[in-house]
């Protein structure tokens, strides 16, 4: 993690993790990180995933550049074969285009802009049970 938003973590109740326990079939088997030769505050950290994203966004809106928007977007807007911005619904129902040099879709694994950008064959490469 950057220590830009290493302090992210905290007040959000997040634990210090300094490994994992393996069980199976009544045996079990630790796996610690090697923390040796690191400060001592130095750990892996579990927690709440929506408390972090929204310890993140909080930070993200403090910057002078920054202006955070909240809606679902609707559609890309295409010009040319190139992403211009996009058109997104507010809470109260309103459709407001935005655009921009640079836009990320980063809307997770079951997204439906992506459809519209590629073909993805979304493979499953781990399984990790916590
Ligand atoms: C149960 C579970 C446990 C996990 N545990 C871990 C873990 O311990 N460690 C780890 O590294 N990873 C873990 N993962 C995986 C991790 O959560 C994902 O890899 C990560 O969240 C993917 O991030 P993302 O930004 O691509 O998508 P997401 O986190 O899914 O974010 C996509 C965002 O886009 C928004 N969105 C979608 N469509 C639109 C739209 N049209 N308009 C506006 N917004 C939209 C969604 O509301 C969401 O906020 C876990 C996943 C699950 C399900």
């Amino acid at each position: 993690m950057c220590s830009w938003n290493a302090d992210c973590v905290e007040e959000i109740d997040a634990q210090r993790v300094l490994g994992y326990a393996l069980f199976k079939d009544g045996k079990n088997t630790r796996l610690s990180y090697p923390l040796e030769k690191f400060h001592s505050d130095v750990a892996g950290r579990s927690f709440h995933n929506g408390r972090f994203i929204q310890r993140m966004r909080e930070k993200a809106a403090t910057l002078p550049n920054v202006r955070l928007e909240q809606g679902t977007v609707t559609s890309l807007l295409e010009d040319n074969g190139a992403i211009k911005g996009l058109q997104y619904k507010t809470k109260t129902g309103e459709e407001i285009k935005a655009f921009a040099p640079l836009t990320v879709v980063c809307d997770g694994c079951f997204s439906n802009l992506r459809r519209s950008l590629c073909k993805p064959k979304v493979k499953w490469p781990a399984n990790l049970v916590e």
